[in-house]
């Protein structure tokens, strides 16, 4: 029996950074990505701050939601571009 067993994984459209000790967490970021994405870590900042950091890049779009509101420029967002050198 034919089976489908594309195991490939979907290509990331992008995926971000956080500086950890740039955070504040305010969790604004948290609230803005329609992925779910960001959480917040257990671990103290050098400022006493529990900083937001990525939960899974791989379904990250880029769509820059985070980047947007973030009051502190934490987050930095990489978008990925095909090379087409055919
Ligand atoms: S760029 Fe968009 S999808 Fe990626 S983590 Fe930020 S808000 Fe979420
Ligand atoms: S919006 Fe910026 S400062 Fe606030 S939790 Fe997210 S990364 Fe930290």
């Amino acid at each position: 029996m034919p089976s489908s067993n594309s195991t490939q994984e979907p290509e990331p459209k992008g995926r971000i950074e956080i500086d950890g000790e740039r955070c504040k967490g305010c969790q604004l970021c948290i609230s803005a990505c329609p992925k779910d994405l960001i959480e917040v870590s257990d671990r103290l900042n050098a400022a006493g701050h529990y900083p937001a950091v990525p939960k899974a890049t791989l379904l990250c779009t880029a769509c820059g939601m985070c980047w947007q509101v973030c009051p502190d420029t934490a987050i930095t967002v990489y978008r990925n571009v095909k090379e087409d050198n055919a």
